[in-house]
């Protein structure tokens, strides 16, 4: 029997990355859920994995910091054998405003968990994968990459941006090693981040921009990171699938 899957999803307890937590232990892999705060959340999408039947850590940490991103590794391999697979999710947008408003503080945590926590998570990754014989790699940007979120959030845009080209590149540098590299784009997507900066009406009211005339699930955007890791896409590397509603 071949061995099943282990994959690490940063931000894994809440949004994005639980739908994705879920939907992959539906696909049969094993889960490492890492989150920041949200203890309750963590362990009500870990309740949601096992019941569909595969096994799973959570692991509290921040993906900005090191010793965060090493900590992760370190328990998934303790606890489930080699990483085969990453989704580089945890991600903030900071107060949302024009960028001669915003604070440098938060600019820097921004670059840092969007950026940087990329950074180390792909890192350590690469690193782990290439030892082991492969893997493969989604990182959740944004379609703002490309749009800019002016008025908004330009400096949350910038590091989505940073991450199609992290993408790209990695794809390259990491294809000889059996590490294929994508991203997923994706626009609106009515998780609980809008609420948080204080914009809970922000996926109702862009219904009216988006040519499919709603905001995204968070389940829609798991489906194209799970194909991203399966198999059917053992020939696509470098990729950015835009899960955007036609935005
Ligand atoms: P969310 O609902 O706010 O959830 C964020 C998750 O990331 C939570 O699990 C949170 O853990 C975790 N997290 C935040 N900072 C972290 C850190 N420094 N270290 C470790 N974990 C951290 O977010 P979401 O809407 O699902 O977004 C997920 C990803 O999709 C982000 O990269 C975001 O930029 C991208 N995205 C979202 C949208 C959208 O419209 N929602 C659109 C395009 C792209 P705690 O709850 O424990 O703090």
């Amino acid at each position: 029997m071949s061995r099943r899957p282990v994959t690490v999803v940063t931000g894994g307890s809440r949004g994005i990355g639980a739908a994705t937590c879920v939907r992959l232990a539906a696909d049969g892999h094993d889960l490492v859920l890492g989150y920041l705060h949200d203890d309750d959340a963590a362990k009500a999408t870990a309740d949601r994995v096992r019941a569909a039947g595969a096994r799973c850590v959570t692991v509290r940490g921040d993906t900005s910091e090191e010793c965060g991103v090493d900590r992760l590794f370190d328990i998934a391999g303790a606890e489930f054998g080699a990483v085969t697979g990453l989704v580089n999710n945890a991600g903030v947008t900071g107060t949302p405003g024009r960028l001669a408003d915003i604070r440098t503080e938060d600019l820097r945590r921004v670059l840092d968990v969007n950026l940087l926590g990329y950074l180390l998570c792909c890192r350590r990754a690469a690193r782990d994968m290439a030892e082991s014989g492969g893997g493969a790699i989604v990182n959740v940007s944004s379609a703002a990459a490309t749009l800019g979120s002016p008025g908004r959030y330009v400096h949350y845009a910038a590091t989505k941006a940073a991450t199609d080209t992290l993408t790209l590149g990695l794809s390259k540098e990491l294809g000889p090693d059996g590490i294929r590299v994508n991203a997923v784009a994706p626009g609106i997507i009515d998780t609980d981040m809008h609420a948080a900066m204080g914009d809970p009406d922000r996926p109702a009211l862009a219904a009216a921009e988006i040519p499919l005339g709603r905001a995204g699930q968070p389940a829609e955007v798991a489906a194209a990171i799970a194909w991203l890791l399966s198999a059917d896409a053992a020939y696509t590397t470098g990729t950015i699938l835009r899960v955007a509603g036609g935005r």
